[in-house]
Formats: C-alpha cells, structure tokens, sequence
C-alpha cells in the first residue's frame, strides 16, 4: 500500500503542477533590480521523503536566492553555537501581527519578536560564531552545503544589492545597537545577513532542507547530519507560528505545517518523520507568500492528509 502511494506522489505534483501553472496572480518582488527580472511563470515543485525518494516537476534546476527561508537554518545553527537559553534572551519566538520589515522589538524585553521577522534574523544572524567576518560566512555556507548536500554560493549581484538598498535593516539593527542587544559590529552582521539571504538555490534544494528537518535533522540523501536533532522542535515550532508572514494563523489553520516562505517565491514546508515540501514560483501575493506555492501546498495538504492535528 506504501509503495502505491509513493509512485502516485509523483502523478499528484505533476497534476498540481498542471493545475495552477495557469493561475497568473501576484507580483514578483520589485524592491532590487534583480528580483524584478525574474520570469513570473517560473513553477516548480518538490517533494523529498525521509526515505530519500525524489518526486519533482517543472523548472527543477532553476537556481534563485533563498532569500527569507534562510533564516529558519541560520536560527538552527545559532542555537547550536549559542545553546537554546542564551539565543532565547536575544530572539524571542512570539508571533506578531506586524510586518516582517517591521522597525519593532518587544516593548519589555527589547527583543526581536521571533527569528522569523527580519529584525530576529538579524539578531540571530549576529550570534554565528567565527574569528571573523570570513569565517563566519563560511561556517554559514557549510552549513547551508549540510542541508543541500552540495556546494551552494552566494549571488554576488543579490547581495550587493540588498546592501546597498537594506536601509530598513540597517535601522533594526541600530535599534537593536541602541538597547545593547547586538554586538556593535552590526555593518558585519548585516552583510553576513545579505549573504545568507542571497545563497542561491533550486526548488529540490528547498525540498530536500525540508526534508531534513522532516528527518530529524539528517539530510535524507547524504546520510549525513545537518543539525543536532535537539534543536528541530525549535525550528518547526516558530516555523509553525511565524513562518508564513501575515498568513501564519491561516496556514496553520488550513495546511497545518510548519513552512517558511521568501520573497523569492519559494515555500519550504516540513512533514514532521514524512517529507519535505519545495514550491518555487516568483509570484507573489499582498502578504508576500508565493500564489502558487500556497495553493500547492494547501492542496498537497487536503489531498494526502498531511495537517498536523488532522486525527480523525
Ligand atoms: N533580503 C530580504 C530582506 O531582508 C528578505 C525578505 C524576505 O524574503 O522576506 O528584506
């Protein structure tokens, strides 16, 4: 019976596909040269079991920057380098109702909300480890090579890019500076946090990180540990509160999966023991989520049973 259902994962996406390819809603993200360019009818989808299967469809080896999604697998490896606690008394993992740009910590704690916002992924991209600059950035890399499980860079044009544009960023992380709650190297930070949003990737790529927080933290491909298997509850859990911008508490209600999306028009969403989900399709709707990529996976959701508190 399992095997029946794994060979019919494949017509599913390819149905999916077919489905929504023609549904040309939303706007790509505009606010750097770069990401306007980007062809709206770019779609593809990913599907990596735990047990390493690969089901897939449309534009696979198309590569775009991570962008948002990023900051799920950057805040793992903080909590590796930092312990749970003390990344705890720098990012906090509440929701909020705000924008992800939003210029705003917690009005008692001075925190960042949660790792999810850009202000907490700055926070959290400032507590990565490293002698310097360049190392740092290379202990970032390795990991993302961990999840991936092959080497991935960094779009040089992206990131000078954001740089020279993240105006916005640079004012969380003074607010951040103001109240002592990031060390004061913070053009450092902040350009470790381009970088990272700026690592290029393919809709498999997303699937298979995806599928490695889906298989305790053991990239399902090479075997090989991406994230100490203590610290995938903290992901999925703010990944199910905080992943999906202003659509967080509809998603969860509706796909009941811990996800994250990016201004890429890329969605990861996590099957706890199952799968890991990638959708990539640049077109995005007014909270920032990819169109096709939320109808993907609500309909994945409905048609294999995957929400998480679906036990009837
Ligand atoms: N690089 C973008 C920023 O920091 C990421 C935005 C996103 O994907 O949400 O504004």
């Amino acid at each position: 019976e399992d095997l029946q259902v794994l060979s019919s994962l494949q017509s599913i996406v390819e149905d999916l596909h077919c489905q929504y390819k023609s549904l040309q809603k939303g706007v790509v993200a505009n606010y750097i040269p770069e990401l306007a360019k980007v062809s709206p009818d770019l779609f593809a989808v990913c599907l990596v079991t735990v047990d390493g299967e690969v089901y897939q469809i449309g534009d696979r080896d198309r590569l775009f920057t991570i962008q948002s999604i990023s900051k799920v697998f950057t805040y793992g490896l903080a909590l590796e380098d930092r312990g749970r606690d003390d990344v705890l008394t720098r990012v906090g993992v509440e929701p909020t109702g705000d924008a992800f740009n939003a210029i705003i910590l917690d009005e008692q704690s001075k925190r960042p909300y949660n790792p999810m916002v850009n202000a907490g992924a700055i926070a959290t991209t400032s507590l990565i480890k490293g002698a310097d600059a360049t190392e740092r950035l290379n202990r970032l890399l390795e990991m993302f090579r961990r999840y991936v499980g092959h080497d991935v860079f960094v779009d040089i044009s992206v990131f000078t890019s954001e740089r020279a544009t993240g105006h916005r960023n640079r004012a969380m992380a003074h607010l951040m500076l103001n109240f002592g709650m990031i060390q004061p190297n913070i053009e450092e930070s902040l350009d470790l946090y381009f970088q990272q949003c700026a690592v290029m990737v393919n809709c498999q790529d997303l699937a298979v990180m995806a599928a490695t927080l889906a298989n305790k933290g053991v990239n399902p491909i090479t075997g090989k540990r991406a994230l100490q298997s203590t610290y995938v509850k903290d992901i999925l859990s703010v990944m199910y509160t905080c992943g999906m911008y202003n659509f967080a508490g509809e998603w969860a209600y509706k796909v009941g999966l811990p996800a994250k999306s990016g201004v890429c028009g890329g969605i990861i969403a996590v099957v706890p023991n199952k799968m890991g989900i990638g959708v990539f399709s640049p077109s995005l709707d007014q909270r920032g989520n990819s169109v096709r990529g939320v109808k993907v996976c609500e309909e994945l959701s409905r048609i294999l049973g995957l929400h998480l508190f679906d036990c009837c």
